[in-house]
């Protein structure tokens, strides 16, 4: 009986204990060890653990006032590469959101709202970071007004534009050649993010932001020498240096200008219409004249030029025409021949003349090198910082004749070429199919891009001797002729000649 008594007490707590054990071995690790927590991640690595993603979020964006401020945005955002997830763990280590902020601060930047513009072109590809897709809109607007006037481009897209009566130029496409996309992101603040309407058209046109390059005027300076001898074509200087409106402006000594180079980043595509009257150019006809002596020449009839109105179409690439397509031409007035009376009496055995007969009067007078109507798309000038050593002449016609602008020999020839090359074509040195003709006096003159060549090397020309084709082998954007002049080896624009 004792010992029953005895033994109840020890039963009860055992049943007690049991009942304990089975109440913290249950009930209390759900209370105190696990945990949910939400882990940050920074490019995959565990940062730390939060309480609450939210708070965390909220923090980042409160701390952030000087980005806003500095970018003129809302909200402040957590960087790429950063990700918290929820988590359940027994791990109860959990750090304030102060804690956390200050490692990513130290480890990487924080984002913005943007977008992203993406410009494809062949080249490749380029990306700019914006805030504000009005902006770069506007930008690019400003870009087009660079190349082409902005009353054009008004009436262009109005469709007010003047029809053409007798001559004229009409808009009859704008766009830009590279594929643009622009694409909402979050910016990491550390990249360049622009924000600045001026700063990204400057961008734009120059493809960096650090070109300010200036010269300071000399005494004698025009615009025209000034942009010749800093590689700058005139209408590339009167783009940087917005302030003069034509090359005749005076620049004043001492005046500081612009010699940037121009690099735009986009290509303003404006296809034209264009009808000018320009001169049909009269010939020269040779009489016989029995009553002068051999040598002697005389005018008859002074040759007067007619006038031709050429209809074309030109593709302009940021201002610069590429080879022009004439669709049609008439004549408004004939040309007047012009008639040399030639002598053919010869000198009486006992005369003093003892030369040759060879008329001088032909001496300084040089051919031009196509048929007609022709239209010159690129004059000699410098432009993205190079020396077109030549002029462009187009509008002729694939195929047409292209004649010795005077008597002399070939030098040299390039054949083996296709007639119709492509834009950085390497075939004769770029140039294509190309003729050298030496005229004396160290005068060498270059006609590229030919189809084929009908003389060779050492043959004996004359003025209006046919030397080939027009064509467009090489490096070349469509028909033309590449026509240089040189003078022992300086390059000598060859409208001069003319
Ligand atoms: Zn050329």
């Amino acid at each position: 009986m004792d010992k029953i008594k005895q033994n109840i007490p020890i039963a009860i707590s055992l049943i007690i204990a049991i009942a304990f054990i089975t109440i913290i071995g249950i009930v209390t690790p759900q209370d105190n060890n696990i945990k949910e927590v939400y882990n940050v991640y920074l490019d995959g690595k565990l940062l730390g653990s939060v309480k609450s993603k939210d708070a965390l979020e909220k923090y980042i964006d409160n701390e952030q006032k000087e980005l806003k401020e500095e970018f003129g945005v809302k909200k402040v955002y957590k960087p790429n590469g950063l990700d918290i997830e929820k988590c359940l763990t027994h791990n109860a280590k959990v750090l304030s959101e102060k804690q956390i902020y200050n490692k990513i601060k130290e480890k990487t930047s924080f984002t913005i709202k943007g977008y992203v513009v993406t410009i494809k072109s062949d080249d490749g590809e380029e990306k700019i970071n914006i805030l504000d897709k009005k902006m770069f809109n506007n930008a690019v607007n400003k870009v087009l007004n660079v190349f082409v006037n902005k009353k054009d481009v008004k009436n262009y897209k109005n469709d007010t534009q003047t029809p053409i009566e007798t001559t004229g130029t009409l808009i009859e496409d704008i766009s830009i050649e590279e594929k643009i996309t622009i694409t909402e992101s979050y910016i990491s603040t550390d990249e360049v993010i622009f924000d600045d309407e001026t700063l990204l058209t400057k961008y734009l046109l120059f493809g960096s932001l650090d070109k300010d390059e200036e010269y300071t005027v000399q005494p004698g300076d025009t615009i025209e020498t000034v942009s010749f001898n800093n590689k700058l074509g005139v209408e590339e200087f009167l783009i940087v240096n917005p302030e003069f409106t034509n090359s005749n402006n005076l620049l004043s000594v001492g005046q500081k200008v612009n010699i940037s180079l121009i690099d735009p980043m986009i290509s303003i595509i404006v296809q034209k219409h264009v009808v000018e009257d320009m001169p049909k150019t009269y010939e020269t006809i040779t009489k016989d004249d029995d009553t002068m002596y051999q040598g002697q020449t005389k005018v008859q009839t002074e040759g007067v030029n007619g006038v031709q109105r050429v209809t074309s179409k030109v593709k302009y690439v940021n201002g610069q025409a590429e080879p022009a397509i004439i669709t049609n031409y008439t004549t408004i007035t004939e040309p007047i021949n012009k008639v040399v009376l030639k002598g053919t009496k010869t000198y009486s055995a006992y005369g003093s003349y003892s030369g040759g007969g060879t008329p001088a009067v032909t001496s300084g007078i040089w051919g031009w090198p196509t048929v007609s109507p022709y239209i010159v798309t690129s004059e000699f000038k410098y432009r993205w910082g190079r020396l077109h050593a030549g002029i462009d002449i187009s509008g002729c016609g694939f195929g047409s004749p292209i004649y010795s602008i005077g008597n002399g020999v070939v030098t040299e020839v390039t054949s083996n070429c296709p007639g119709q090359g492509y834009y950085g074509s390497k075939c004769g040195g770029g140039y294509g199919n190309v003729v050298y003709a030496s005229y004396g006096n160290g005068m060498i003159v270059k006609y590229g891009h030919l189809n084929t060549v009908t003389v060779h090397v050492g043959q004996s020309i004359s003025r209006g001797t046919v030397i080939g084709t027009m064509g467009n082998s090489g490096s070349s954007t469509g028909t033309h002729l590449h026509f240089e002049v040189r003078v022992n080896g300086n390059p000598v624009n060859p409208r001069t000649l003319y």
